[in-house]
């Protein structure tokens, strides 16, 4: 079923759960809600378990002002109906006080949404509201009036964040991608300067590389619906296991010599189903839906490696950190690492949009990792599980070497124990 068909104390207690799993609220912080078609406003709850709500704890506020509902409503009530006031085009409203995000808000920064193409264009511009006494009238004008000059992200200083949508996944998207982007930003300050996409850099990918030929696709073989249920199932692990966001993030497999599976643009990779996914025949495109932009890329890896039967990008906080610094990633930590990512290229910024062949030329047996600059890692595999746990591999990997700094420096494995790690392994040599 899609989300937004989902019942307003169903949908809160979705992204009530995502919120709490990915490590965003504690059990006592942050609060969401919806504005429904007779402008009730259902709301969670105040001093219920946020780790163990359920639709009955959820509140609706009539019109007139009237709570229906076993608790009382979140506290920060009069901010969400200052804010729906205000901006009578918003639908729901997420709050939350996510870690990194109020690292953010009590240094009184912005955290930098140009670090990868698609951050900018979920959170538009984020405002600032200054500082007021939780659940005052006071915090409610502050945000409120930020929120009406036109902002939808909203960074509360030393409190935490605000988001509002048209719908609530939207609203939760703009909280876990500006999360995102603050998460990795404080990775990578430890690295050096970060690079961050102009304007001009951010064009080509608007261009709409995706839209190939359509085809009509009526025959569907067993091993075509055997990969969709386990694309979408690594999706959602990878999701869940914050290796991979909301609203960024693909996986594609092979189905035979001239096909692939690849998940969809624009669709919420927590909540993406098997039909949603997009068969590419002969460089056409199932009729009626629109694969990923980086469908190009893939096609072009999937002709020039007949070995490789899994790509995936995505946006793990710690791996991207080293792709938007300077410093190289170095995979010679543990011999895990090296075996499974070798060591790792970097591939400059709109290369993946406008030179796929490039991207494509630059992996081989001894080369089954990338990282595309200002966006993604990029993992293959001869299966799903392979590229999965290289993508694993990577976050742990990058996780580790960011953490080292804290300790001392990394004293990575030697030339000669590398030598003997490609043998005693059977690793490609460079080519
Ligand atoms: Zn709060």
């Amino acid at each position: 079923m899609r989300f937004h068909m989902l019942h307003p104390r169903d949908q809160l207690v979705a992204i009530m759960d995502r919120i709490y799993r990915n490590g965003m609220t504690t059990l006592s912080g942050g609060n969401l809600s919806i504005r429904d078609d007779d402008d009730s406003i259902w709301i969670t709850p105040a001093g219920v378990d946020k780790g163990k709500l359920t639709p009955k704890d959820i509140i609706c506020i009539r019109p007139d002002g009237t709570a229906i509902g076993p608790h009382r409503p979140s506290s920060e009530l009069p901010f969400h109906r200052a804010i729906f006031t205000r901006r009578p085009d918003l639908r729901a409203i997420v709050h939350a006080h996510a870690p990194a995000l109020v690292s953010f808000s009590i240094a009184r920064q912005i955290p930098n949404t140009s670090i990868i193409p698609q951050a900018q264009r979920v959170c538009g511009l984020v405002g600032y509201a200054p500082y007021a006494v939780p659940a005052s009238e006071a915090l409610g004008e502050s945000i409120a009036n930020t929120f009406a000059d036109g902002y939808n992200v909203v960074l509360l200083e030393n409190h935490g964040i605000a988001t509002g949508g048209l719908s609530l996944l939207d609203a939760y998207h703009r909280l876990e991608t500006l999360d995102f982007c603050a998460r990795t930003q404080l990775k990578a300050m430890g690295l050096g300067a970060i690079s961050s996409l102009t304007e001009t850099q951010l064009l080509p990918f608007d261009v709409q590389y995706n839209l190939l030929p359509e085809f009509r696709h009526e025959s569907f073989s067993s091993r075509e619906r055997e990969l969709r249920q386990e694309i979408v199932e690594i999706v959602h692990r990878a999701v869940e296991r914050y290796l991979m966001i909301s609203t960024e993030g693909v996986v594609s497999a092979r189905v035979d010599a001239d096909s692939f599976l690849i998940t969809p643009t624009g669709c919420d990779r927590g909540s993406v189903e098997i039909e949603d996914l997009v068969l590419i025949r002969e460089g056409r495109r199932e009729s009626g839906k629109v694969p990923s932009r980086s469908v190009r890329l893939h096609n072009a890896i999937y002709r020039t490696h007949p070995g490789t039967n899994c790509i995936i990008t995505a946006q793990s906080p710690n791996a991207t950190a080293y792709a938007i610094s300077e410093t190289r990633f170095d995979t010679r930590t543990i011999p895990e690492s090296y075996v499974l990512l070798r060591d790792i290229p970097v591939i400059p910024y709109g290369t993946q949009f406008r030179e796929p062949e490039r991207v494509a030329a630059a992996l081989s047996p001894a080369t089954p990792v990338l990282l595309i600059q200002n966006d993604a890692v990029m993992t293959t595999g001869s299966t799903i599980l392979k590229a999965f746990d290289r993508l694993e591999v990577a976050e742990f990997s990058a996780k580790a070497l960011l953490d080292t700094a804290m300790i001392g420096r990394h004293v990575p494995i030697g030339d000669e124990d590398i030598a003997d790690l490609k043998k005693a392994f059977n690793l490609a040599e460079e080519d």
